[in-house]
């Protein structure tokens, strides 16, 4: 077996592994775990007209641009998707995503419905969406606070649009309830495993098989 699961010296085709969810239910935790353990899968790098957090790195978390590059970057067709969220621009920026694809890499993106129905339009077979829940409001609102990141009246603002972005969870293939982070996480990962396997994700499948059949025949 290769290391990312799949069977050694089969050629595969890189997948997109969308994780969406409410702002605090736990997406860049589970997103950060998944790229620290995960072999074979990069992190889609957004561009943000969006103003850095304090602890945000440039290029690491978001790629932080203004307004005209964004329209330039639209314009030319840089982006594979893109959308507003909370009055900020975001958008994923397309070649780097082409890049890992082509070389057989999965690509893993922290992005919102918007996005992710646009990936979906674009590439529906080389998509698969996991809508992470929390499993209270109360716990999605503990963990807004906890993150320290934002003020109040931000915080409010992403309690009233979670309604919103919770009725879009029907949308997706697959749904974790995030109860426990390490539960969360290895449901994420048992996902990704058989999305990986899946036979149609595995083009070089044929010629392996037509070995074993020449094989057999001598
Ligand atoms: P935040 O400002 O908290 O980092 O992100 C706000 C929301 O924007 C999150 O739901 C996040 O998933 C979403 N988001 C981040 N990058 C992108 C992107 O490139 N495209 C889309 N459509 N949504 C994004």
């Amino acid at each position: 077996m290769a290391v990312d699961g799949s069977l050694k010296g089969v050629e595969r085709r890189g997948l997109m592994f969308v994780l969406s969810s409410p702002s605090g239910a736990g997406k860049s935790t589970l997103a950060r775990m998944l790229i620290e353990k995960m072999p074979g899968l990069s992190m889609s790098v957004s561009v943000t007209t969006r103003s850095m957090r304090p602890g945000e790195v440039d290029g690491e978390h978001y790629h932080f641009i203004d307004k005209a590059r964004f329209h330039a970057m639209v314009k030319d067709g840089g982006l594979l998707e893109h959308a507003t969220v909370f009055d900020n621009s975001y958008g994923t920026p397309r070649q780097p995503v082409e890049h890992a694809l082509s070389s057989g890499r999965d690509v893993l993106f922290d992005i919102d419905w918007q996005g992710t129905q646009q990936l979906r339009e674009k590439a529906r077979v080389d998509v698969v969406s996991v809508f992470i829940l929390p499993p209270t409001a109360g716990d999605l609102e503990r963990r807004l606070h906890t993150r320290a990141q934002d003020s109040d009246e931000v915080i409010a603002g992403r309690m009233s649009r979670a309604s919103h972005e919770l009725s879009h969870w029907a949308e997706y293939d697959y749904v974790v309830v995030n109860s426990d982070l390490n539960e969360a996480y290895t449901q994420v990962v048992t996902i990704l495993n058989a999305e990986r396997l899946k036979r149609e994700r595995q083009p070089g499948l044929s010629a392996f098989v037509r070995d074993l059949q020449n094989q057999l025949a001598k």
